[in-house]
């Protein structure tokens, strides 16, 4: 070993199989350790990149890596996609008929293979290891490495055999990998695998991309529907309590012209797997699962995550929003919150077969599960400092940070409550209570002659999903009480009786709707960029369609053949040439080759045909389309080569824009030879300098030593000048 590889070369790596310009943190660091030989440990959340940490060296070495991964799925997943950028790996599982295992061997031997992928039982069958021992191992990659543990949440005896790989080939490298490990974990995967010393590397678990919001758990599907109509056909996962829920909630959703489905442990094995599948290839937008869907899903473009319910603790809520963008793009999760779930829970934890010490634990992480989706600080601090992490400001793609709630004093408010509470003997709960306070007749408030209080409507000038917010941030003030060991009923404390004595002042964090939470600044944006953004979106679904198309023909996920994030440069940068084509981020030299073509096709396509009708701009689009180019610095010429227009009428574009105030700078494409040239001919045939003037005499005089659309740039550029 011990080659010396340089940074360059591994950038040159990136760049050429995986088409992205630069490493993300860490990946640089860990890399070069593992170059150089050395163990080491790898903490990354799900989507920080951590395969790229393996497979660049892989790629860089002369043998073979060895990847052990538990997940069968996982395992085709990151061949197919390795192979789509034109590295040679492959995989070896129950499936692979000794035929295909032959020739897997013979290319392992010959150094052609770069990747061999296979699970930890595999590894020690019959006959693998001596196989193994026969090859240029340069390096052993572990995945999910807290499996080896049994401190982590996943343990697999069969991974505590790779302690024998290891010490049977101690000179290669071996590399851990794992998206979920505490201290405890972390130093028993190191002792496990004999490498004590090998250097860790942990990254941040912050997952800038995800935004997080809460909103009260009323209406659900309302919202759901209402939340649905921003995401075109972008994937989602719906996570709910009940087997039932999944299924509810998938036919709702059918009914409303969506294509949803549903997952959950009690479906037929089959049944299970062509969902997942669907779901995979684009053909399922929306999932209805039970928790038990997600694991081993690789899917890079799961643009949200909604949670119908309460979860049961912190870190099983982090993994599950955690698999939406993976591709690092702009990702929405969304948690419904309600007072009633967190009882459901509650409930489900004192049923359960635990003993008191386990079912302590669960009620404590419960809390802090409760104290997330309650808070009034930004919700990402309340994650990270979870995980411990230290954070220093606001992260501004909260609910909380995006919204920040004025307070207002609720005295009066909490008055009302309370005396309604008192009234009620403190013998109500949270629903009955605002039912009461909203003047509802219900079974409920009828039986118990809560119709007949004095406080009954009392508060009806405020919506249900109000009064329970209210309510929540009233309890957590400490106000009043929850006996949760009498149905979770209100009782007063001295407190309480304080506020009702006017002693003691309640401010309150302002409600808000749904639909003013949803409603995000975008919508003040000016009408130009919102039409640019529409042209975007437009092209965006251009691009998918192809990817789709591709995608079933070569009958791989559509995220293989390229990611979201590669889709969206390729929006962002419309590409004309090759040459631009390469700039995009996950577009290597294989894919190029392959897909490069009919993209720019496309994109050409697009840029041709577009029109927007009904903006102010009524086809605003083809100026701003030149303006595109322009802002790419392309010169006239190519930019009417990529709008296949005639160079004039680019000139025509941008002077058009510049009267329209954007910044153009004409001069720079005009020559200075050719503008003496003009000025020269004009007072020679004593012409009078004029807007919009004829250009056949000049024409006639420069022949074709001057193109048309120069001497037209020149003349108005002129007229300017004088005017
Ligand atoms: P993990 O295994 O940690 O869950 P992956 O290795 O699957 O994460 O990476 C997640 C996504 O990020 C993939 O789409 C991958 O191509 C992309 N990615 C990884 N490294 C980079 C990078 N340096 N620049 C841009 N994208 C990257
Ligand atoms: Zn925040």
């Amino acid at each position: 070993m011990n080659q010396n590889f340089t940074i360059e070369e591994s950038l040159v790596t990136l760049k050429d199989y995986f088409g992205y310009d630069k490493f993300r943190p860490l990946q640089q660091e860990i890399i070069q350790t593992i170059l150089s030989g050395e163990n080491c440990l790898v903490l990354m959340p799900t989507g920080g990149g951590k395969s790229i940490c393996f497979q660049i060296p892989a790629i860089m070495f002369p043998g073979v890596t060895i990847v052990v991964s538990p997940l069968i799925a996982l395992m085709k997943d990151q061949v197919e996609s390795l192979r789509a950028n034109g590295v040679q790996a492959a995989f070896l599982n129950s499936s692979i008929d000794s035929g295909t295992q032959n020739e897997i061997w013979h290319q392992a031997h010959s150094g052609i293979l770069k990747l061999l992928y296979l699970s930890p039982e595999k590894l020690f069958q019959p006959g693998i290891m001596d196989e193994m021992k026969r090859l240029h191992i340069s390096l052993v990659a572990i995945d999910e490495s807290h499996c080896i543990s049994s401190w982590g949440h996943d343990f697999r005896p069969e991974y505590r055999h790779l302690s024998i790989f290891k010490s049977q080939i101690p000179d290669v490298p071996f590399v851990a990998l794992t998206a979920t490990a505490d201290r405890v974990t972390r130093k028993d995967i190191l002792v496990q695998l004999g490498m004590p010393n090998a250097k860790t590397f942990i990254s941040s678990f912050d997952r800038p991309n995800l935004s997080l919001q809460v909103s009260p758990g009323l209406d659900r599907k309302k919202q759901i529907l209402q939340f649905l109509k921003s995401q075109s056909k972008n994937s989602g996962i719906i996570y709910c309590l009940s087997r039932k829920g999944t299924e509810d909630l998938a036919m709702s959703l059918n009914a409303a012209g969506y294509k949803a489905d549903f997952y959950h442990a009690g479906c037929e094995p089959l049944k299970r797997a062509k969902t997942q599948e669907a779901f995979i290839k684009d053909e399922v937008q929306i999932m209805c699962a039970t928790i038990a869907f997600g694991m081993g899903i690789d899917k890079s473009n799961i643009r949200w995550v909604m949670h119908y319910n309460l979860p049961n603790n912190v870190e099983s809520y982090y993994q599950e929003i955690g698999r939406a963008g993976r591709d690092g793009l702009p990702s929405k999760t969304i948690l419904f919150y309600s007072y009633g779930d967190l009882i459901t829970r509650l409930d489900m934890i004192e049923k359960s077969e635990a003993d008191e010490e386990q079912k302590e634990l669960r009620r404590a992480k419960l809390d802090r599960m409760k104290q997330f989706a309650e808070a009034q600080i930004c919700r990402r601090r309340i994650l990270l400092s979870y995980f411990n992490e230290e954070t220093i400001e606001d992260c501004g793609n909260c609910d909380v940070c995006k919204n920040p709630r004025a307070s207002f004093d609720g005295t009066i408010l909490a008055q009302k409550a309370l005396s309604a509470i008192a009234r009620t003997q403190e013998k109500v709960s949270m629903t009955a209570l605002v039912d009461l306070l909203r003047g509802q007749r219900t079974a409920v408030t009828v039986k118990y002659g809560y119709t007949e209080l004095k406080t009954f409507g009392a508060g009806k000038e405020l919506k249900t999903e109000f009064w329970m917010d209210y309510l929540l941030q009233m309890l957590n003030s400490g106000i009043m009480d929850i006996a949760y060991d009498e149905g979770h009923v209100f009782k007063l404390n001295n407190l309480s009786w304080k506020v009702l004595k006017e002693e003691y002042k309640v401010l309150l964090a302002q409600a808000r709707t749904f639909e003013s939470r949803m409603a995000e600044k975008a919508e003040n944006k000016p009408v130009k960029e919102q039409v640019k953004e529409n042209a975007n979106q437009e092209l965006f679904e251009a691009l998918r369609k192809l990817r789709k198309q591709i995608a079933d023909e070569e009958s791989v996920p559509a995220y293989v053949v390229f990611s979201d994030a590669t889709l969206n440069d390729m929006v962002l940068i419309k590409p004309i040439n090759v040459g631009q084509m390469k700039t995009v981020q996950g577009i290597g030299q294989v894919k190029l080759e392959k897909y490069g073509a009919i993209f720019l096709k496309e994109i050409q396509n697009y840029l041709r045909n577009f029109k927007v009708p009904g903006t102010r701009l009524a086809n605003g689009v083809t100026y701003l389309e030149t303006l595109e180019l322009y802002n790419k610095g392309l010169d006239i010429e190519e930019i009417a080569i990529a709008r296949n227009l005639a160079p004039s009428t680019m000139v025509q574009h941008l002077i058009k824009l510049k009267s329209e105030g954007e910044s153009i700078d004409l001069e720079k494409f005009i020559s200075k030879a050719a503008r003496k040239t003009i000025l020269e001919i004009i007072s020679e045939l004593n012409l009078k300098l004029v807007e919009n003037m004829k250009i056949q005499e000049i024409l006639e005089r420069v022949g074709e030593a001057i193109p048309s659309w120069q001497i037209r740039l020149i003349l108005h550029v002129e007229f300017e000048r004088k005017a």
